[in-house]
């Protein structure tokens, strides 16, 4: 399988300085930064350093020290915002959106973290 990448989206901008961004963590491998329109009061957004358009692409080709910086960086922000259920925080929502069903705006793979109140149902159907 072939996946085209679009090195003029907005990640991808932000990723070389292009844009700002508002960043909350980093390391060799992520980047998380706040969601410019908020769905919930915090709403981060972690992407890959790397050039993946989306969660199967960064499944099929990333490498294991990618996968496990990635995951590493939402776990630290799972902490730093004191957000697990099982340390007496209140929890927390992931979502990667991945092309057309999942209504994916931008093509660098990302995933959301949603918290702060109770986020909703999973889908409300239009
Ligand atoms: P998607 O629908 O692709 O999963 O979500 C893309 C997200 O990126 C949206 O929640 C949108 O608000 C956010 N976004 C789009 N452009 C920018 C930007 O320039 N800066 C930041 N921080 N977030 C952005």
């Amino acid at each position: 399988m072939s996946y085209t990448y679009d090195n003029q989206n907005i990640f991808a901008k932000i990723l070389r300085n292009e844009i700002p961004n508002k960043t909350a963590a980093e390391n060799d491998h992520a980047l998380a930064f706040y969601d410019i329109n908020p769905a919930a009061p915090i709403h981060l957004l972690i992407i890959p350093k790397g050039a993946y358009v989306n969660y199967d692409d960064f499944l099929n080709h990333a490498s294991i020290e990618e996968k496990t910086g990635f995951d590493q960086l939402i776990l630290q922000l799972i902490s730093e915002n004191n957000l697990t259920s099982f340390d007496g925080g209140r929890g927390y929502r992931v979502i990667s959106n991945a092309g057309a069903w999942g209504m994916q705006e931008v093509p660098h793979y990302h995933v959301h973290l949603l918290a702060g109140e109770p986020i909703g149902p999973l889908r409300v159907k239009s």
